[in-house]
């Protein structure tokens, strides 16, 4: 019973609003299965009931179940650029505590860890939620995550430099389970469950800022390999001798379109940002058709800088796009553009860390009760 209704919780967290006859049907179960089930989750706190669903029945009216949002809390939390983000969110995806500290570009790794664990402690502290009701935390940065091991995680910080970080400390010290990635997999986690990739059975999620990343959803999972979590798209190769990258090789396409590179563009005129974007569009066309001739989705999402830039910079990609596969016959998929939203990748941090422990913790919760 208590694993079962684990299950059914898990699956709320997710789906939002359900009836008792969605339960039954999905399960297989009685309805004074359900019935029982579900009555045991209402007094023990963890659901109630909502508004009135009008989705079936032949117009007869059912009350609609959700998950209560003070049930359980995830924490989400990323490094980008020259910024550190956390937050707190609940069981119905509403940010409770959030904060954004500026890091200095000439920090070093230890006193960026210090303003990290510090960013978390005043989150947690600002939201008053006790640490045991807090399922798990979720990690964002720029960088290649070793699956098994994030205690040497490589990750990317401005203004050019690798360093090694102990990410499984910062989090233990708070007595909270982690699991991280880099942004781009928690920016597309946000679309996947939040955006503009809602039911996608698969897609391509691209994330432009200081650097370039990419996330392949295929088939209801994010691709891996068995070792390493990598979203590296910026350092793909699209000329011998192009630009000079600060990987060290030449022709990366992050030296031809990321933002560090947008931002030491001089363009004084809007005739001058035009082409530099038409340009971008193109480049950026290759390097995600590289990807598509291999990986093909009906679906592409992108976050960043270009966002702003959307109604041509749209057009101007999907055109590129259609150049770049014509010779293999493929069709240009849908391209969307994400909303801007400030915390994206912490909340998608915290969905993977909701998607990793929640199953687990209410397990336990359960039991308890
Ligand atoms: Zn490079």
């Amino acid at each position: 019973m208590p694993i079962f209704a684990a299950r059914i919780l898990n699956e709320m967290v997710w789906s939002q609003d359900v009836s008792r006859k969605d339960l039954c049907e999905k399960y297989g179960v009685s309805k004074s299965g359900i019935t029982q089930v579900v009555g045991r989750l209402i007094k023990s706190g963890f659901i109630e009931e909502g508004s009135l669903l009008d989705k079936n029945n032949r117009g007869r009216k059912t009350v609609s179940l959700r998950v209560r949002g003070e049930a359980a809390y995830f924490l989400g939390t990323d490094l980008e650029g020259l910024a550190i983000r956390a937050c707190l969110i609940d069981c119905q995806r509403n940010i409770i505590a959030s904060s954004k500290r500026v890091i200095g570009p000439s920090w070093s790794v230890s006193n960026i860890m210090q303003h990290w664990s510090e960013t978390i402690e005043e989150v947690i502290e600002s939201s008053k939620v006790d640490t045991d009701k807090i399922v798990g935390a979720g990690l964002g940065l720029p960088g290649t995550v070793d699956i098994e091991n994030t205690t040497k995680t490589r990750a990317y910080l401005p203004p050019g430099k690798w360093a090694e970080l102990d990410l499984a400390s910062l989090l233990s010290k708070f007595g909270l389970e982690s699991v991280a990635a880099d942004n781009v997999f928690c920016a597309a986690e946000y679309e996947r469950r939040l955006g503009a990739a809602i039911g996608a059975g698969s897609f391509l999620a691209v994330l432009i800022r200081y650097g370039i990343g990419s996330a392949i959803f295929a088939d209801g999972s994010f691709l891996s390999g068995e070792k390493f979590l990598i979203g590296e798209m910026g350092h793909m190769r699209l000329s011998l001798n192009g630009p000079k990258c600060i990987c060290g090789q030449n022709g990366c396409l992050d030296a031809y379109v990321s933002g560090r590179t947008w931002v030491q563009k001089d363009m004084k005129s809007d005739a001058a940002i035009q082409q530099e974007l038409r340009q971008r569009a193109k480049m950026l066309a290759i390097g995600l058709s590289n990807i598509l001739k291999i990986f093909f989705p009906k679906l592409v999402v992108i976050d960043g800088i270009y966002n702003d830039y959307e109604y041509e910079f749209g057009p101007w990609l999907a055109e590129s796009i259609a150049d770049e596969l014509q010779g293999v016959k493929l069709p240009v998929p849908r391209i969307v553009f994400g909303d801007t939203v400030e915390f994206k990748s912490s909340v998608g941090a915290a969905l993977l860390a909701a998607d990793k422990f929640l199953g687990k913790y209410l397990e336990k919760r359960i039991s308890a009760k």
